[in-house]
Order: structure tokens, then sequence, then C-alpha cells
């Protein structure tokens, strides 16, 4: 992956300033001090007044194989040293026992601005983010109006700018408003700053439209993400059709309508060579054709959200419209397909599908319901109390997931701690017990599945471009 070299004079004036106050927001929050280790390295590097040292951490960096308790020094916004020793002037953190990892990056969050400010805005949204240990998002483009234009990505740089939280990646729309009719001016979108292409919400219904995408997107190495269903057999579905909807008197919407658009898809992008990435996989055959289509050598990626691998249909027997999401809880059978496919790197990310829904909109009848759940602020903890934890998972593959993988996926310079790279950081203490609180969160909307649930795991401390965003 390409890393952008050490830069020195990246803050400017008004990042200096902040840098103050960020001192001043650390020092109200005193890390106890713990012994330094003294530096092997006689030629370790001096230290200027705009640094951080991130002291005693496990360092967890996949992409280069890294897993050892160091200093890591971030210089003027950058990744600058290992086995630091503090001089004095520099801010020093404290990562006794914790685990220090690149960035968490979320590729599939729904930040709902523009157009549906009462369930999201970028504020809350990337706030929501940095509290849920992510320093870098992609937002999906099913807004009003929908990123389909150069001026709505400018208007969300803007806005995330402002917000002056996390990184925010922009996901523009395969099609003209999202009509699946004719493809969007996918050049002009990646001018503007797109990384990748989607309907989500919404399946491309139609084929050749899905083909011309995948074959033009290709030509500026974007990746077309799928919202894998076909409409036609999900129809009016609330939830996954087996037993339980049978049970509970719920219209059904079928694995099938899953797995043929994920075949379709796979097919289009062996034949075009084009770059497919599927979102939120949750059947057991979508993730044995991932398998078998990587085996043969088709550029495709996945990902799954931590409710497809924490909960299964039953959940519906409480007609909480909190378990209703599309595509929707499964079957037992699902649920163990998902976390293999996780387990054997079939999928390799994890993304949360964020859909923060207002509490009036949540509070209808569950076939009237829109689907959709918030996950940002409970991802992580659902990685490790789900997956590491129960040994699916280690951590270097947990943090490979959330960081290295999106960041590939969306062709990003990130998900990494090499020297020279922006110095996106979150410090996670992987002990910490606490309990799900929809009233804390720091999105807009609480519509999650998990309240109450007892976690492990959660992010301390996130920096974003070498600026600490969130201290908990
Ligand atoms: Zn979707
Ligand atoms: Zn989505």
């Amino acid at each position: 992956m390409r890393v952008t070299p050490f830069a020195g004079d990246f803050p400017g004036v008004d990042a200096g300033a902040k840098r103050m106050s960020e001192r001043r927001f650390i020092s109200r929050n005193p890390i106890p001090e713990s012994p330094i280790p003294e530096s092997p390295n006689p030629r370790t590097p001096i230290i200027s007044m705009r640094s951080i040292i991130i002291k005693n951490g496990r360092v967890i960096d996949p992409s280069q194989e890294m897993d050892r308790v160091t200093n890591l020094l971030i210089a003027d916004g950058r990744i600058a040293a290992y086995d630091a020793v503090p001089g004095g002037g520099e801010t020093v953190i404290d990562a006794s026992g914790k685990i220090v990892a690149p960035g968490l990056i979320d590729m599939h969050v729904h930040l709902r601005e523009p157009g549906f400010e009462e369930d999201e805005t970028i504020e809350t949204g990337t706030a929501a983010a940095l509290a849920g240990g992510f320093a870098s998002i992609a937002c999906i483009p099913n807004t009003d109006p929908p990123i389909d234009t150069q001026g709505v990505v400018e208007f969300i740089h803007d806005r995330a700018e402002r917000a002056d939280n996390c990184n925010v990646l922009v996901t523009a729309c395969v099609s003209k408003n999202r009509e699946g009719k004719e493809l969007a001016e996918i050049g002009q979108l990646v001018e503007a700053g797109a990384v990748a292409f989607s309907d989500d919400g919404s399946p491309v219904h139609d084929a050749e439209l899905m083909r011309r995408a995948l074959e033009y997107c290709s030509m500026f190495d974007k990746p077309v993400l799928s919202h894998a269903e076909i409409r036609e057999l999900s129809q009016h579905g609330v939830m996954h059709e087996g037993l339980t909807s049978m049970l509970l008197g719920l219209s059904g919407i079928p694995a099938a309508a899953e797995d043929v658009m994920v075949s379709r898809d796979i097919a289009l992008a062996e034949a075009t060579g084009g770059r497919l990435h599927v979102m939120h996989v949750s059947t057991v055959n979508s993730v044995e054709a991932l398998r078998r289509a990587k085996a043969r050598g088709v550029r495709v990626t996945a990902e799954a959200a931590p409710h497809h691998f924490s909960l299964c249909d039953e959940s519906l027997r409480t007609f909480d419209a909190n378990f209703k999401m599309n595509p929707p809880l499964r079957g037992r059978e699902h649920v163990e397909a998902v976390i293999a496919g996780l387990s054997d790197g079939t999928i390799d990310a994890i993304a949360s599908d964020h859909a923060p829904h207002s509490k009036e909109k949540k509070m209808q009848d569950i076939d009237r319901v829109p689907f959709g759940v918030v996950g940002l602020e409970t991802s992580l903890g659902l990685v490790v109390t789900k997956l590491i934890e129960p040994g699916h998972l280690d951590w270097p593959a947990a943090i490979g997931k959330m960081s290295l993988a999106p960041a590939r996926i969306l062709g990003l310079d990130k998900g990494t701690l090499q020297i020279g790279a922006e110095a996106d950081v979150t410090i996670i203490d992987p002990n910490a017990r606490w309990t799900v609180d929809p009233a804390k969160f720091r999105s807009k909307s609480a519509n999650t599945p998990f309240a109450g649930w007892e976690l492990t795991g959660r992010a301390e401390v996130v920096i974003v471009g070498g600026r600490v965003k969130f201290q908990r």
C-alpha cells in the first residue's frame, strides 16, 4: 500500500492552537504515569513540542504484521517513530494494558444529512463515530438530495470539516437520483472525491446498468458496493423467511433474495473485471458464493454487520422494531455462516450499516417501521464480545477487518501505523466491561437492538490526523 512519506510542516497556525486546547483537554483528564522503558536505540528522534507519545501500548498494526508493546511517537500529524522516549515537551498518553490500533474505519454509515436531519446529522454521526472508536467513516448516498452531483459531495466534505470530528469519505450514487435508470456522472464524482459507488438502500435492479457501473468504475479503480436484494423476492417482507416468521405471522424475506443478487453481481464482476464489494452479507449461500468467487480470482470483497453475527431472527418474537433491518436478522445457520466467513477471510471487513431513525419513525407498527439500526457506538464492543472472546477472530484479524481491509477496499492511504502515515490512531481498552445505554449515545437516534447488553472492549482515545479528538 502507498503511504505518504513523512512530511515536515503539516499543521498550520490554526492546528497549533487546536493542539494547545488538546493539551488542556488532556490535562483535565490526567492519565497516571507509569515507568518508561529505556530506549534501546541511542538515535531516538528528538521530540518536538507538537508531539504525542502513546506509551507502553500493545501496538497491533496488520499492515506491518506488528503486535508488540512499544512507545509510539506522533509528530506533526504523522506516525513518526517507535520505541520513542518522552522528552518532556510532548503530550503523553499512557496506554499500559491497552491496544493501540490504526484509526478504525467504518465503511458503511448512513449520516442522513442532507434531507433527514431528524434522524442524524453529519455532526452527530461523526461524534457517534468517534465515541465508537472510528477515525474515519464512509457515508452512504441515500440522502435527499442523494449524493449524485459534485455539489452534494462538496456539501458533505464541507459539513464534515466544520464538524471537525472524524474523517468522512463519500460514497456516491451508482445511478442518477438513485433511480436505477441512468448511470450517475461517475467521472465527475470521482473528481469531487467520491471513493466508491452504491445505490445502497436499494439494489441496482437493472443488470445492464450494474454491468456498466462495474466497467466504468473500474476505469477509475473504484469499487461498486452492492446492496444485494432481488426486490421481487423480498417485497413486503418484514423479517427473515423461516420458521420464526411463520410462527409470528410476519411476512418473510427469503435468503434467496440476497443469494440470487450476490450470484448475479459476482458473474458481472467476473465478466467485466470490475471491483465488486458486497455489503452486509447475511446468508449461507452468499458466503459460499463469495468464497468460491475469491478462489477463482474474481475481484470481489465483502463486509458483514455486527447485528448479523450477533443476533438471529428469533429476536423478532418481541415484535420490537429495533430488530428490523435489511437484510433481516437470519436463522442460526446463517449467523454461523457469517461468522465462518469472517474467520476464514471470505468476509474482508466489518461495517456497521449505521442506519439511524428517529423515535417517531421507529414507534410505528412493525409492518410500517423503516428498516435499519444504529451501530457506530456498539460495533467494536460486539466484535470483541461476539468474535474475539469466543475465539472466532484474534485481535490482529479483528483490527484488520476494521481498519486495513476497509482502507484497501476504498483505496485509502489509511488503516496503517507505518512511519510517515497520517496519525489516525484508536486506543482500545480490551477489558473494559460496559452496558449499552442508548440514552448515552452521541448519535441523534437510539434505535439499537443491543440496549442493556453487557459488552467487553471499547475505544478510550481516538486520534485523527495527530489530534486527540475523543477521550473517554
Ligand atoms: Zn443496504
Ligand atoms: Zn446501508
